[in-house]
């Protein structure tokens, strides 16, 4: 039998990476899993977790791994994604990569694939500042991008050290992108 697939998407905050996550997983009939999406809900529902998260997301800070790291294992763990998953937004840090590998170790059973979606950055902004969610305003997007550079953009090298990158060009209609990705995964 083969190993199960997690696919892991990385790219700046605009990149699509959302998007083309969440249209792959309809796709190959997988969850898609989105850290700032659990975020947001359970901001919106005013849970403890949400509560505890709300100032980070607000300011485009990431929110500690104390909130995440079991919620992701958890996650990970449910009936749903034993056949496969992408996860987006996830890692973000070197850290969390560290902890991720670790858990898929403890998992057993799964490759994991990675995808890094490029989109050159005045096009990011362009997008962010038409997109309208909450934590989209100039200031918070600039920050958001800075946080991207000093703080996720090393994840990519962690993985590129060990070969596992996928580069995917992200300035491209999104049906496009959708193509290329199905290729790569499926072909
Ligand atoms: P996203 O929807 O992926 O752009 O995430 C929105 C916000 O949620 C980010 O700006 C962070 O505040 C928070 N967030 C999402 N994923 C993570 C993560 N893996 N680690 C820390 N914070 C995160």
């Amino acid at each position: 039998m083969t190993k199960a697939k997690g696919l892991i998407f990385l790219g700046p905050p605009g990149s699509g990476k959302g998007t083309q996550a969440q249209i792959l997983a309809a796709n190959l009939q997988i969850p898609h899993i989105s850290t700032g999406e659990i975020l947001r809900k359970a901001i919106a529902e005013g849970t403890p977790l949400g509560k505890q998260a709300k100032g980070y997301v607000d300011q485009g800070d990431l929110v500690p791994d104390e909130l995440l790291l079991d919620l992701i294992k958890e996650r990970l763990n449910q009936a749903d994604a034993q056949n496969g998953w992408i996860l987006d937004g996830f890692p973000r840090t070197v850290n969390q990569a560290i902890f991720l590998d670790r858990l898929l170790a403890e998992i057993g059973d799964f490759s994991d694939c990675v995808v890094n979606l490029e989109v050159p950055e005045a096009v990011l902004i362009q997008r962010l500042l038409s997109r309208g969610r909450q934590d989209d305003t100039e200031e918070t997007i600039r920050h958001r991008l800075e946080v991207y550079h000093s703080q996720t953009a090393p994840v990519i090298n962690y993985y590129q050290g060990r070969g596992q990158i996928n580069a995917v060009d992200g300035n491209r209609p999104p049906a496009e992108i959708s193509d290329s990705l199905k290729a790569m995964i499926t072909g």
